[in-house]
Protein backbone atom coordinates (compact mmCIF):
# COMPACT_ATOMS: atom_id res chain seq x y z
CA UNK A 1 0.00 0.00 0.00
CA UNK A 2 1.23 4.01 -0.87
CA UNK A 3 2.48 5.31 2.16
CA UNK A 4 -0.30 8.09 1.15
CA UNK A 5 -2.89 6.05 2.01
CA UNK A 6 -1.85 4.86 5.55
CA UNK A 7 -5.19 5.13 7.93
CA UNK A 8 -4.85 8.20 10.44
CA UNK A 9 -5.45 7.54 13.64
CA UNK A 10 -6.18 9.79 16.56
CA UNK A 11 -5.89 7.60 20.25
CA UNK A 12 -7.66 9.41 22.71
CA UNK A 13 -6.00 8.06 25.93
CA UNK A 14 -2.53 6.52 24.05
CA UNK A 15 -0.88 5.85 27.36
CA UNK A 16 -3.86 3.78 28.85
CA UNK A 17 -4.74 -0.32 28.65
CA UNK A 18 -6.30 0.17 25.43
CA UNK A 19 -4.69 3.00 23.59
CA UNK A 20 -0.91 1.77 24.31
CA UNK A 21 -2.48 -1.82 23.04
CA UNK A 22 -3.52 0.13 19.80
CA UNK A 23 0.04 1.51 19.59
CA UNK A 24 1.29 -1.88 19.66
CA UNK A 25 -1.40 -3.09 16.91
CA UNK A 26 0.31 0.45 14.68
CA UNK A 27 3.28 -0.88 15.15
CA UNK A 28 2.81 -4.27 13.99
CA UNK A 29 0.73 -2.92 10.84
CA UNK A 30 2.70 0.02 10.39
CA UNK A 31 2.42 -0.07 6.84
CA UNK A 32 -1.82 0.21 6.98
CA UNK A 33 -1.62 2.88 10.38
CA UNK A 34 -0.22 6.09 11.49
CA UNK A 35 -0.77 7.23 14.58
CA UNK A 36 -1.57 10.45 14.00
CA UNK A 37 -2.23 11.99 16.90
CA UNK A 38 -1.96 11.05 20.88
CA UNK A 39 -3.47 12.42 23.81
CA UNK A 40 -2.88 11.63 27.50
CA UNK A 41 -4.22 13.00 30.82
CA UNK A 42 -1.46 13.57 33.38
CA UNK A 43 1.05 10.51 32.09
CA UNK A 44 2.86 13.13 30.14
CA UNK A 45 6.00 11.12 30.39
CA UNK A 46 4.80 8.17 28.55
CA UNK A 47 3.01 10.26 26.21
CA UNK A 48 6.66 12.38 25.40
CA UNK A 49 8.09 8.51 24.94
CA UNK A 50 4.87 7.42 22.76
CA UNK A 51 5.25 10.69 20.64
CA UNK A 52 9.11 10.36 20.05
CA UNK A 53 8.86 7.02 18.92
CA UNK A 54 5.48 6.90 16.63
CA UNK A 55 6.21 11.00 15.69
CA UNK A 56 2.73 11.58 15.25
CA UNK A 57 1.44 15.03 13.70
CA UNK A 58 0.45 16.46 17.04
CA UNK A 59 0.34 15.47 20.88
CA UNK A 60 -2.16 16.83 23.08
CA UNK A 61 -2.03 16.92 27.26
CA UNK A 62 -5.34 16.79 28.80
CA UNK A 63 -3.79 18.42 32.00
CA UNK A 64 -2.76 22.04 31.26
CA UNK A 65 -0.64 21.62 33.82
CA UNK A 66 1.62 19.19 32.44
CA UNK A 67 1.83 21.62 28.94
CA UNK A 68 5.56 22.84 29.54
CA UNK A 69 6.93 19.81 30.42
CA UNK A 70 5.21 18.43 27.15
CA UNK A 71 6.44 21.11 25.18
CA UNK A 72 9.68 20.76 26.30
CA UNK A 73 10.39 17.25 25.99
CA UNK A 74 9.89 17.54 22.94
CA UNK A 75 11.24 20.38 21.57
CA UNK A 76 13.87 18.42 19.48
CA UNK A 77 10.80 16.85 17.00
CA UNK A 78 8.53 18.74 14.58
CA UNK A 79 5.36 17.50 16.62
CA UNK A 80 2.94 20.06 17.63
CA UNK A 81 2.30 20.26 21.12
CA UNK A 82 -1.26 21.46 22.58
CA UNK A 83 -3.07 20.90 25.82
CA UNK A 84 -6.67 20.91 27.21
CA UNK A 85 -9.65 19.99 26.83
CA UNK A 86 -10.74 21.90 23.91
CA UNK A 87 -7.59 20.99 22.20
CA UNK A 88 -8.92 17.54 22.43
CA UNK A 89 -12.45 18.27 20.58
CA UNK A 90 -10.02 20.48 17.83
CA UNK A 91 -7.69 17.71 17.04
CA UNK A 92 -9.83 14.97 16.43
CA UNK A 93 -11.59 17.44 13.70
CA UNK A 94 -8.35 18.13 11.67
CA UNK A 95 -8.83 16.79 8.27
CA UNK A 96 -6.19 14.24 7.91
CA UNK A 97 -7.72 12.50 10.50
CA UNK A 98 -9.31 9.38 9.29
CA UNK A 99 -10.57 7.64 12.57
CA UNK A 100 -10.76 8.76 16.37
CA UNK A 101 -10.24 5.99 18.36
CA UNK A 102 -11.87 6.72 22.04
CA UNK A 103 -9.64 5.36 24.43
CA UNK A 104 -10.07 7.86 27.51
CA UNK A 105 -11.79 7.03 30.96
CA UNK A 106 -15.62 8.14 31.91
CA UNK A 107 -17.84 10.96 30.98
CA UNK A 108 -14.91 13.44 29.67
CA UNK A 109 -14.90 11.01 26.40
CA UNK A 110 -18.45 12.36 25.36
CA UNK A 111 -17.61 15.87 24.16
CA UNK A 112 -14.84 15.07 21.86
CA UNK A 113 -16.63 11.63 20.56
CA UNK A 114 -19.13 14.28 19.96
CA UNK A 115 -16.79 16.66 18.52
CA UNK A 116 -15.32 13.78 16.07
CA UNK A 117 -18.58 12.65 14.70
CA UNK A 118 -19.40 16.44 13.78
CA UNK A 119 -16.23 16.20 11.66
CA UNK A 120 -17.42 13.06 10.08
CA UNK A 121 -14.98 11.17 11.65
CA UNK A 122 -14.93 7.51 12.00
CA UNK A 123 -14.74 6.18 15.80
CA UNK A 124 -13.49 3.40 17.18
CA UNK A 125 -15.31 3.20 19.75
CA UNK A 126 -13.66 2.24 23.37
CA UNK A 127 -14.76 5.06 25.91
CA UNK A 128 -18.36 3.05 26.17
CA UNK A 129 -19.43 6.11 28.81
CA UNK A 130 -20.13 8.11 25.56
CA UNK A 131 -22.86 5.90 24.75
CA UNK A 132 -24.39 5.27 28.19
CA UNK A 133 -24.44 8.59 29.04
CA UNK A 134 -26.07 9.80 25.63
CA UNK A 135 -26.66 7.19 22.87
CA UNK A 136 -29.74 8.45 21.50
CA UNK A 137 -27.60 11.98 20.66
CA UNK A 138 -24.83 9.95 19.76
CA UNK A 139 -26.63 7.83 17.50
CA UNK A 140 -28.46 10.70 15.66
CA UNK A 141 -25.48 12.58 15.26
CA UNK A 142 -23.26 9.63 13.70
CA UNK A 143 -26.36 9.45 11.24
CA UNK A 144 -27.00 12.93 10.77
CA UNK A 145 -22.74 13.30 10.03
CA UNK A 146 -22.78 10.15 8.91
CA UNK A 147 -19.63 9.23 10.84
CA UNK A 148 -19.16 5.29 11.50
CA UNK A 149 -18.81 3.54 14.61
CA UNK A 150 -17.17 0.56 15.19
CA UNK A 151 -16.48 -1.09 18.69
CA UNK A 152 -13.97 -1.98 20.45
CA UNK A 153 -15.34 -2.98 23.55
CA UNK A 154 -14.66 -7.23 23.39
CA UNK A 155 -18.25 -8.27 23.34
CA UNK A 156 -19.37 -5.51 21.49
CA UNK A 157 -16.46 -6.35 18.62
CA UNK A 158 -17.50 -9.68 19.26
CA UNK A 159 -22.08 -9.44 18.33
CA UNK A 160 -20.87 -6.35 15.15
CA UNK A 161 -18.61 -9.70 13.99
CA UNK A 162 -21.22 -12.07 14.10
CA UNK A 163 -23.00 -9.74 12.38
CA UNK A 164 -20.87 -9.39 9.17
CA UNK A 165 -23.04 -10.44 6.39
CA UNK A 166 -26.41 -10.35 8.12
CA UNK A 167 -29.27 -8.77 6.91
CA UNK A 168 -31.82 -10.38 9.11
CA UNK A 169 -32.75 -8.98 12.63
CA UNK A 170 -31.56 -9.81 15.70
CA UNK A 171 -34.03 -12.18 18.26
CA UNK A 172 -31.39 -11.83 20.69
CA UNK A 173 -28.02 -10.78 22.15
CA UNK A 174 -26.09 -13.06 24.30
CA UNK A 175 -23.75 -10.85 25.91
CA UNK A 176 -21.10 -12.78 28.08
CA UNK A 177 -19.26 -11.38 31.54
CA UNK A 178 -16.34 -12.84 33.63
CA UNK A 179 -18.25 -12.64 36.65
CA UNK A 180 -15.19 -10.86 38.03
CA UNK A 181 -12.89 -11.66 40.94
CA UNK A 182 -16.05 -11.92 42.83
CA UNK A 183 -18.27 -13.94 41.27
CA UNK A 184 -18.81 -16.59 44.03
CA UNK A 185 -18.90 -14.39 47.06
CA UNK A 186 -21.86 -14.08 49.01
CA UNK A 187 -22.82 -10.69 50.15
CA UNK A 188 -21.66 -11.47 53.51
CA UNK A 189 -17.95 -11.81 51.58
CA UNK A 190 -18.77 -8.92 49.09
CA UNK A 191 -18.99 -6.31 52.28
CA UNK A 192 -15.31 -7.38 53.05
CA UNK A 193 -13.57 -7.02 49.97
CA UNK A 194 -10.82 -4.24 49.51
CA UNK A 195 -9.47 -2.43 46.90
CA UNK A 196 -6.84 -4.84 45.94
CA UNK A 197 -8.83 -7.83 45.37
CA UNK A 198 -11.17 -5.75 43.45
CA UNK A 199 -8.32 -4.53 40.87
CA UNK A 200 -7.36 -8.46 40.23
CA UNK A 201 -9.34 -9.21 37.41
CA UNK A 202 -9.11 -13.05 36.81
CA UNK A 203 -8.72 -12.94 32.82
CA UNK A 204 -8.25 -9.28 31.66
CA UNK A 205 -5.67 -6.87 32.28
CA UNK A 206 -7.48 -3.05 32.18
CA UNK A 207 -7.62 0.33 33.54
CA UNK A 208 -8.23 0.52 37.37
CA UNK A 209 -11.53 2.55 36.37
CA UNK A 210 -13.07 -1.07 34.60
CA UNK A 211 -11.39 -3.46 36.37
CA UNK A 212 -13.63 -1.88 39.17
CA UNK A 213 -16.57 -1.33 37.36
CA UNK A 214 -16.18 -5.09 36.70
CA UNK A 215 -15.94 -6.40 40.13
CA UNK A 216 -18.90 -4.66 40.51
CA UNK A 217 -20.81 -5.78 37.40
CA UNK A 218 -21.23 -2.06 36.51
CA UNK A 219 -19.54 -2.79 33.63
CA UNK A 220 -21.84 -5.17 32.54
CA UNK A 221 -24.71 -3.12 33.10
CA UNK A 222 -23.00 -0.50 30.99
CA UNK A 223 -22.19 -3.02 28.17
CA UNK A 224 -26.14 -3.58 27.95
CA UNK A 225 -27.04 -0.13 27.35
CA UNK A 226 -23.89 0.47 24.80
CA UNK A 227 -25.00 -2.68 22.97
CA UNK A 228 -28.70 -1.39 22.93
CA UNK A 229 -27.46 1.89 21.05
CA UNK A 230 -25.20 0.10 18.82
CA UNK A 231 -26.96 -2.78 17.66
CA UNK A 232 -30.58 -1.03 18.11
CA UNK A 233 -32.59 -3.32 19.95
CA UNK A 234 -34.45 -3.46 22.82
CA UNK A 235 -33.49 -4.26 26.63
CA UNK A 236 -35.40 -7.38 27.01
CA UNK A 237 -33.21 -8.95 24.06
CA UNK A 238 -29.87 -8.59 25.87
CA UNK A 239 -29.45 -11.45 27.90
CA UNK A 240 -26.09 -11.16 30.32
CA UNK A 241 -25.03 -14.72 30.62
CA UNK A 242 -22.23 -15.32 33.22
CA UNK A 243 -19.11 -17.17 31.24
CA UNK A 244 -15.95 -17.53 33.53
CA UNK A 245 -13.93 -18.47 31.36
CA UNK A 246 -14.14 -15.89 28.76
CA UNK A 247 -13.74 -17.48 25.83
CA UNK A 248 -17.00 -17.00 23.91
CA UNK A 249 -17.09 -13.05 23.59
CA UNK A 250 -20.68 -12.67 22.99
CA UNK A 251 -23.20 -14.30 20.61
CA UNK A 252 -26.08 -13.18 18.28
CA UNK A 253 -29.36 -15.18 18.18
CA UNK A 254 -31.33 -15.06 14.91
CA UNK A 255 -34.96 -15.98 13.81
CA UNK A 256 -34.73 -19.38 12.97
CA UNK A 257 -33.02 -20.19 16.15
CA UNK A 258 -29.34 -19.80 15.17
CA UNK A 259 -26.57 -18.51 17.67
CA UNK A 260 -23.36 -17.05 16.06
CA UNK A 261 -20.44 -16.84 19.18
CA UNK A 262 -17.28 -15.08 19.05
CA UNK A 263 -14.57 -16.75 20.67
CA UNK A 264 -10.40 -16.70 21.04
CA UNK A 265 -8.22 -16.83 23.92
CA UNK A 266 -8.96 -12.64 26.13
CA UNK A 267 -6.72 -9.89 23.58
CA UNK A 268 -7.77 -6.46 23.10
CA UNK A 269 -5.67 -6.32 20.81
CA UNK A 270 -8.14 -8.64 18.62
CA UNK A 271 -11.35 -5.85 18.71
CA UNK A 272 -8.77 -2.95 18.54
CA UNK A 273 -7.20 -4.66 15.25
CA UNK A 274 -10.87 -5.31 13.89
CA UNK A 275 -12.31 -1.47 14.51
CA UNK A 276 -9.27 -0.61 12.38
CA UNK A 277 -9.03 -3.09 9.44
CA UNK A 278 -12.89 -3.60 9.10
CA UNK A 279 -13.88 -5.29 7.07
CA UNK A 280 -11.16 -6.77 6.63
CA UNK A 281 -9.13 -9.16 8.68
CA UNK A 282 -5.25 -8.55 9.35
CA UNK A 283 -2.60 -11.04 9.96
CA UNK A 284 -1.40 -11.04 13.38
CA UNK A 285 0.71 -13.35 15.87
CA UNK A 286 -1.55 -13.02 19.01
CA UNK A 287 -2.39 -16.25 20.78
CA UNK A 288 -4.91 -18.83 19.05
CA UNK A 289 -7.47 -20.79 20.91
CA UNK A 290 -7.03 -23.98 21.32
CA UNK A 291 -9.91 -25.41 22.80
CA UNK A 292 -8.26 -28.67 23.94
CA UNK A 293 -6.91 -26.18 26.29
CA UNK A 294 -10.02 -24.84 27.23
CA UNK A 295 -12.18 -27.28 26.96
CA UNK A 296 -14.37 -26.27 29.95
CA UNK A 297 -16.39 -23.29 28.99
CA UNK A 298 -19.78 -22.51 31.52
CA UNK A 299 -22.27 -20.10 31.71
CA UNK A 300 -24.47 -18.92 34.29
CA UNK A 301 -26.88 -16.97 35.42
CA UNK A 302 -26.01 -13.24 36.88
CA UNK A 303 -27.18 -12.52 40.46
CA UNK A 304 -28.71 -9.25 40.30
CA UNK A 305 -29.05 -9.36 43.95
CA UNK A 306 -25.26 -9.86 44.96
CA UNK A 307 -24.42 -7.66 42.41
CA UNK A 308 -27.29 -4.99 42.07
CA UNK A 309 -26.09 -2.69 40.02
CA UNK A 310 -26.64 -4.70 36.95
CA UNK A 311 -30.44 -3.77 37.94
CA UNK A 312 -29.80 -0.56 38.41
CA UNK A 313 -28.36 -0.05 35.14
CA UNK A 314 -31.77 -1.95 33.55
CA UNK A 315 -33.37 -0.37 35.63
CA UNK A 316 -32.64 2.93 33.82
CA UNK A 317 -32.20 1.68 30.14
CA UNK A 318 -36.11 1.16 30.76
CA UNK A 319 -36.57 4.61 32.25
CA UNK A 320 -34.51 6.06 29.91
CA UNK A 321 -33.93 9.75 29.61
CA UNK A 322 -30.59 11.35 31.22
CA UNK A 323 -31.30 8.24 33.80
CA UNK A 324 -28.25 6.38 32.22
CA UNK A 325 -26.14 9.51 32.52
CA UNK A 326 -27.21 10.12 36.32
CA UNK A 327 -26.01 6.11 36.94
CA UNK A 328 -22.90 7.10 34.92
CA UNK A 329 -22.02 10.03 36.77
CA UNK A 330 -23.17 8.55 40.46
CA UNK A 331 -20.83 5.24 39.76
CA UNK A 332 -17.94 7.64 38.68
CA UNK A 333 -17.94 9.01 42.16
CA UNK A 334 -18.22 5.51 43.95
CA UNK A 335 -15.54 3.78 41.56
CA UNK A 336 -13.20 6.74 42.68
CA UNK A 337 -14.57 6.65 46.48
CA UNK A 338 -13.95 2.91 46.32
CA UNK A 339 -10.33 3.34 45.01
CA UNK A 340 -9.76 5.72 48.11
CA UNK A 341 -10.81 3.37 50.17
CA UNK A 342 -13.80 5.95 50.90
CA UNK A 343 -16.45 3.73 50.83
CA UNK A 344 -17.53 -0.08 50.67
CA UNK A 345 -17.99 -2.48 48.36
CA UNK A 346 -21.53 -2.85 48.95
CA UNK A 347 -21.95 0.92 49.29
CA UNK A 348 -21.51 2.07 45.94
CA UNK A 349 -24.71 0.48 45.15
CA UNK A 350 -26.47 2.17 47.58
CA UNK A 351 -25.10 5.82 46.60
CA UNK A 352 -25.95 4.84 43.01
CA UNK A 353 -29.39 4.17 43.70
CA UNK A 354 -30.10 7.24 45.73
CA UNK A 355 -28.31 9.25 43.57
CA UNK A 356 -31.11 7.80 41.00
CA UNK A 357 -33.53 8.83 43.18
CA UNK A 358 -32.54 12.21 44.11
CA UNK A 359 -31.65 13.58 40.58
CA UNK A 360 -33.58 15.20 38.10
CA UNK A 361 -35.11 13.45 35.74
CA UNK A 362 -35.10 14.59 32.06
CA UNK A 363 -36.98 12.63 29.71
CA UNK A 364 -35.85 14.29 26.54
CA UNK A 365 -32.34 15.60 26.98
CA UNK A 366 -30.19 17.58 25.24
CA UNK A 367 -26.59 17.95 25.17
CA UNK A 368 -26.47 20.83 27.23
CA UNK A 369 -29.16 18.52 29.81
CA UNK A 370 -26.24 15.68 29.56
CA UNK A 371 -23.82 18.55 31.21
CA UNK A 372 -25.96 19.69 34.21
CA UNK A 373 -27.16 16.29 34.83
CA UNK A 374 -23.74 14.87 35.11
CA UNK A 375 -22.93 17.66 37.76
CA UNK A 376 -25.76 17.43 39.06
CA UNK A 377 -25.87 13.74 39.76
CA UNK A 378 -22.05 14.01 41.13
CA UNK A 379 -22.79 16.32 43.89
CA UNK A 380 -25.72 14.23 44.99
CA UNK A 381 -23.39 11.20 44.72
CA UNK A 382 -20.33 12.90 46.44
CA UNK A 383 -22.99 14.32 48.97
CA UNK A 384 -23.69 10.78 50.06
CA UNK A 385 -20.51 9.09 50.41
CA UNK A 386 -19.63 8.07 53.91
CA UNK A 387 -17.44 10.38 55.33
CA UNK A 388 -19.25 12.86 54.09
CA UNK A 389 -22.26 12.49 55.51
P1 LIG B 1 -6.97 3.58 31.40
O1 LIG B 1 -7.26 4.20 32.70
O2 LIG B 1 -5.93 2.53 31.32
O3 LIG B 1 -6.55 4.73 30.38
C1 LIG B 1 -7.31 5.89 30.23
C2 LIG B 1 -6.65 6.84 29.25
O4 LIG B 1 -7.49 7.99 29.14
C3 LIG B 1 -5.29 7.34 29.68
O5 LIG B 1 -4.50 7.52 28.53
C4 LIG B 1 -5.59 8.70 30.30
O6 LIG B 1 -4.51 9.58 30.20
C5 LIG B 1 -6.77 9.17 29.48
N1 LIG B 1 -7.70 10.04 30.23
C6 LIG B 1 -8.25 9.77 31.44
N2 LIG B 1 -9.03 10.79 31.83
C7 LIG B 1 -9.01 11.70 30.84
C8 LIG B 1 -9.59 12.99 30.66
N3 LIG B 1 -10.38 13.54 31.60
N4 LIG B 1 -9.34 13.65 29.53
C9 LIG B 1 -8.53 13.11 28.59
N5 LIG B 1 -7.94 11.93 28.71
C10 LIG B 1 -8.16 11.23 29.81
O7 LIG B 1 -8.36 3.06 30.81
P2 LIG B 1 -8.62 1.83 29.81
O8 LIG B 1 -8.75 0.58 30.59
O9 LIG B 1 -7.68 1.89 28.68
O10 LIG B 1 -10.09 2.18 29.31
C11 LIG B 1 -10.34 3.23 28.38
C12 LIG B 1 -11.79 3.14 27.92
O11 LIG B 1 -11.96 1.92 27.21
C13 LIG B 1 -12.82 3.11 29.06
O12 LIG B 1 -13.96 3.79 28.67
C14 LIG B 1 -13.11 1.63 29.22
O13 LIG B 1 -14.41 1.41 29.71
C15 LIG B 1 -12.99 1.14 27.79
N6 LIG B 1 -12.64 -0.29 27.67
C16 LIG B 1 -11.46 -0.73 28.16
C17 LIG B 1 -11.13 -2.08 28.06
C18 LIG B 1 -9.79 -2.60 28.53
O14 LIG B 1 -9.49 -3.77 28.31
N7 LIG B 1 -8.97 -1.80 29.19
C19 LIG B 1 -12.03 -2.97 27.46
C20 LIG B 1 -13.23 -2.48 26.98
C21 LIG B 1 -13.54 -1.13 27.08
MG1 LIG C 1 -16.22 -5.49 27.68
Amino acid sequence: MDMKEKKKIAILGATGSIGTQALQVIEEHSDLYEAYVLTANNRVELLAEQARRFLPEAVVIANKDKYGYLRDALADLPIKVYAGADALCQIVQEKPVDMVLTAMVGFAGLQPTISAIKAGKAIALANKETLVVAGELVNRLANDYHADIVPVDSEHSAIFQCLAGEVSPIEKIILTASGGPFRTFSREQLAQVTKAQALHHPNWSMGAKITIDSASMMNKGFEVIEAKWLFGVEPEQIQVVVHPQSIVHSAVQFADGAVKAQLGVPDMRVPIQYAFSYPLRLKSSFERLDLFKSSTLTFEEPDTKRFRNLALAYEALHKGGNMPCIVNAANEVVNRAFLEDRIGFLQMSDVIADTMQKATFIACPTYEDYLQTDAEARRIAAGHLPDTV
